[in-house]
């Protein structure tokens, strides 16, 4: 909250004595907002004193530069070290090879979310040209198989499983070899998340594992989990040495620090979240995006950084005023939309705005484009009082709606969705603003 920016504002006062007190300060409301986000309590005390040096060290340097200089080195010390926590570098991503066998298996609790991102990743893959299919070795819970099934048909996937046969083991070489054998390039293999015992789930992976010989093994972790990360991540790399974490259900409430718990307990990087239960809400995980969720900055920021690199114009400046006063007319929206047209619609900025991402992937590029230009269309049959307004003035005089619609041969739906997006936009930027202002957390570097 706005402890925060006093904190950081005080520490920019001259005497060291001063300086070292608020940044305890700092430091103490920092580790408040993390406890609270779930973040473990162990790695929030190494964070501490990490940034405690980093801190303390630039002292000198703060004093010859300008406080706004400053003030950006401590902010930019406390994102990066919190980057620094989900970021393994280190490891190359797995990637599958063309006309060869390539198998993953996904491991994680029952109700993870294992069958749904086996799913979507199958559709991952197979959109960049692989041959993909899905091995359902999950004989534990009665009407799993029927749930991989519905899931596979819908998305155009081949699959194998059995109604019968009791043990997964088989059932996973069966699989495999019916697939090898017809060349798939990519082999999925969903598991059990329960059993009679904990150990026996393990031991099952430990045999599944052995008998599939992934390339690659998947852990799904819930973002809700929480402080049980830890445990729960350790007991599975145990038994089935996983490489690399999804973390899902990251469009709901929870923010995900648990998930650092895993990364840091186990060395192993978060490759990609889920952000929906429909199988394209599957993205690529970016450390920046998640800290700045767990911060509660939003992903505004990234959206303002790429919008600042793609169109210099008057527009553009006047929008980006608009937003750091914590304002996003239906204007702002407009131009933006124009923006993204002349970008072509599957650009990054389209996915940064909420609804147009999901948009992008459901209906495809070219229906996109046609939905945007409708969008353009109701924005064109707005006045310039409404167009320069926040909105509001709709829901006011909901006659307003019917005549736009009548205007742009829309329907009063599609305006009230088009209102209801900027709404969105305009939340976010009131509440970059108030991060901003009021302190919150420390905003991005740069
Ligand atoms: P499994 O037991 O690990 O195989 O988990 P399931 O794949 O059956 O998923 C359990 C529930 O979580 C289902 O209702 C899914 O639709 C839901 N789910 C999975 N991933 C996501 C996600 O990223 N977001 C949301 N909102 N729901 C998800
Ligand atoms: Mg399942």
């Amino acid at each position: 909250g706005k402890r925060i920016n006093n904190a950081v504002n005080s520490a920019l006062s001259n005497t060291e004595d001063d300086y070292a007190t608020t940044v305890d300060v700092l430091l103490k409301t920092l580790v408040t907002a993390l406890l609270e986000a779930d973040v473990n309590i162990k790695l929030v005390s190494n964070l501490r004193n990490n940034l405690k040096e980093t801190l303390m060290g630039n002292k000198g340097t703060g004093k010859s530069t300008s406080n706004a200089q400053t003030k950006k080195l401590i902010q930019k010390a406390v994102f990066d070290e919190l980057c620094n926590l989900v970021d393994c570098e280190s490891e190359q991503p797995f990637q599958p090879k063309k006309r060869k066998t390539n198998v993953i298996m996904f491991v994680g609790l029952q109700g993870s979310g294992k069958t749904t991102s086996c799913t979507k990743l199958a559709v991952y893959y197979s959109r960049r040209g692989f041959k993909v299919g899905l091995v359902c070795a999950d004989t534990f819970r009665a009407g799993a198989f029927d749930q991989l099934k519905q899931n596979a048909i819908k998305a155009h996937i081949p699959f194998y499983g059995s109604y019968t046969e009791t043990d997964p083991v088989k059932v996973a070489a069966e699989g495999i070899a019916k697939f090898k054998k017809e060349k798939f390039e990519v082999i999925i293999v969903d598991t059990s998340g329960r059993h009679h015992q904990e150990q026996a789930l393990f031991q099952e992976m430990v045999e599944i594992s052995n008998v599939v010989k992934p390339n690659q093994t998947i852990m799904v972790l819930d973002a809700s989990i929480g402080q049980a990360a830890e445990q729960q991540s350790k007991a599975f790399k145990e038994s089935a040495d996983f490489g690399a974490i999804l973390l899902t259900k990251m469009d709901g409430h929870a923010k995900g620090g648990g998930a650092i718990s895993a990364v840091a307990a186990t060395n192993t990087p978060i490759i990609f979240i889920g952000t929906g239960e429909h199988i394209h809400d599957l993205e690529k995980f970016s450390p920046k995006s998640f800290i700045s969720k767990l911060l509660g900055i939003g992903d505004i920021e990234s959206l303002l950084e790429q919008f600042q690199t793609v169109s210099n114009t008057d527009d553009a400046k006047a929008t980006m005023e608009n937003i750091q006063q914590g304002k996003f007319t239906l204007l702002d929206f407009k131009k933006q939309m124009q923006t993204i047209m002349k970008m072509g619609p599957l650009s990054n900025i389209a996915s940064m705005i909420p609804g147009m991402g999901n948009m992008m992937n459901e209906v495809g590029e070219e229906e996109a484009s046609k939905k945007m230009k409708k969008m353009i269309y109701v924005l064109d049959s707005m006045t310039k009082q409404e167009l320069e307004s926040d909105g509001r003035i709709f829901i006011d005089a909901p006659t307003r709606m019917v005549r736009v619609a009548r205007g742009s041969g829309t329907s009063v739906f599609e305006v009230e969705m088009i209102l209801m997006q900027q709404q969105m936009m305009a939340r976010m930027a009131q509440s970059t603003r108030a991060a901003q202002q009021g302190g919150g957390m420390p905003s991005m570097p740069g």
